[in-house]
């Protein structure tokens, strides 16, 4: 029996994570369907013809609601897919607000380029809309954790924790008399005080692993020590500390730090503002699934309520006409759309200001820029100076950074027949493979983008 794997996303880079599985009786399963984003030429496949025709596939499975993993969805279902979306509830929830919010950006990105003649294509046209998203949420069917989902005769799927974010799973699908092959989806850290420890897994013949962090450490420091150092610093110099992350996860993470920060007087009695809808709708999300994460009912409210909400386009602009400091927290993380970029270009041009990234920058990014101590950066068709203090939160990640990744490998019984190394930057997946095979002897690869191989 013969199963063959197509890499359609997902690898030299942390985006546009896609895995075919073409199985025996013509059945087509697709592992994540997220978006390229960072570099141009990424971006690009975007808007390349799918590799096989959409309506072939049987069934999405959905390990987590990142947009690099559930992204392209809308654009799947308009172009013919009409099977179910297979994830836990909570990335259900949480696809409910990033992929319509996704659709919004696009269409208003185009238009904006429209208005403002910047496009190189006339008239530029948004990639999907958000009608398009909602039309392929229709298709979502929740799985929870630990339950055994029979996809179609002869293949069952089981959703196991994977830490990272709310919903997130390693995704395990057995052919009935034939492989069982593991995708570990993107891998939280053990021990985060919000979310849960990736579950061990001990048997698979094939294995998928991230490897966003294969070639480093995370910061060892306390976040809460750099935190309260930061804001402390910024408030000082009379500044804010504007912090671009991701609205889902990274955002509530911030809030829970923050309140105990705040608790404990270790900053100052700043306002703080939670400046994206996203951002509001997904700790509600939070709040209501207490199977997914760590938190107590009590510390999830109580971390909602350290910051203002603010979901009025009005009051977001108001944030920057006003010259106290404050903490805004404002998606998107690696400053690539939404409300974040009318923000910086108001407070990254002075010097009083802090730019607090909150974790991974990809590549082409404008976060990616500013880490790497870029003086200017374009946004909307301007460059805009930064002089503003630049720091990462990069210990915050939602990711396991290398040595976390190698723990989680050791706790397999037995060497899987192939490892393949994905979602990750080509410097990242090469450190982490050369680490595979000589730390644990296993068989391992790093795949190129577009290539099938046969799982026997
Ligand atoms: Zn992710």
């Amino acid at each position: 029996m013969t199963v063959k794997l197509s890499f359609l996303g997902g690898v030299g880079t942390v985006t546009g994570s896609k895995f075919l599985l073409d199985l025996p009786g013509g059945r087509r399963i697709l592992v994540d369907c997220g978006l390229f984003q960072g570099f141009k030429q990424l971006r690009l496949r975007n808007w390349a013809p799918f590799p096989v025709e959409p309506a072939s596939i049987d069934a999405v499975v959905l390990t987590h609601a990142h947009l690099d993993h559930s992204g392209y969805l809308p654009l799947l279902v308009r172009n013919g897919f009409k099977g179910p979306v297979l994830c836990t509830s909570a990335t259900q929830d949480l696809c409910g607000i990033l992929l319509p919010d996704s659709g919004h950006l696009q269409e208003r990105d185009a238009e904006y380029a429209n208005r403002h003649g910047f496009s190189k294509h006339k008239p530029a046209l948004p990639l999907y809309t958000a009608a398009d998203a909602v039309a392929a949420l229709a298709q979502f069917r929740p799985v929870e954790f630990g339950q055994e989902h029979r996809i179609a005769p002869g293949l069952t799927l089981r959703f196991l924790p994977a830490g990272h974010i709310l919903g997130a799973a390693i995704a395990e699908l057995v052919v009935q008399g034939g492989p069982r092959i593991v995708f570990s989806g993107d891998l939280g850290r053990p021990g985060s005080p919000t979310m849960l420890d990736p579950a061990p897994i001990r048997h698979a013949d094939y294995l998928l692993v991230e490897s966003t962090y294969g070639d480093r450490r995370h910061d060892p420091r306390d976040v809460e020590e750099v935190l309260a150092e930061i804001i402390t610093r910024t408030a000082a110099r009379g500044g804010t500390v504007l912090i671009p992350a991701f609205a889902v996860g990274r955002a509530q993470t911030l809030l829970f730090h923050l309140h105990r920060l705040k608790m404990t007087r270790r900053i100052p009695d700043l306002p703080i503002f939670l400046d994206s809808p996203m951002a509001v709708d997904a700790s509600e999300i939070t709040c209501r699934h207490p199977e997914a994460h760590r938190l107590t009912q009590q510390e999830c409210h109580q971390s909602c309520s350290v910051a203002r909400y603010v979901r009025d386009v009005e009051e977001s602009k108001a944030l920057d006409a006003t010259p106290f400091p404050k903490v805004i927290i404002s998606a998107s993380g690696m400053a690539t759309g939404g409300r974040v970029l009318h923000h910086l270009k108001v407070f990254a041009p002075d010097r009083r200001n802090t730019i607090l990234f909150s974790g991974f920058q990809a590549g082409g990014t404008r976060g990616a820029a500013m880490v790497a101590g870029a003086d200017s950066v374009k946004i909307h068709g301007h460059y805009v100076p930064v002089r503003a203090e630049v720091a990462n939160l990069s210990m915050l990640s939602a990711h396991a950074d290398a040595e976390e990744v190698m723990t989680w490998l050791r706790g397999f019984a037995v060497p899987p027949r192939m490892t393949f190394v994905t979602h990750g930057e080509p410097a990242a997946s090469d450190a982490l493979r050369h680490r595979i095979e000589e730390e644990l002897g296993w068989a391992c690869r790093v795949p190129e983008h577009g290539e099938t191989v046969e799982l026997a």
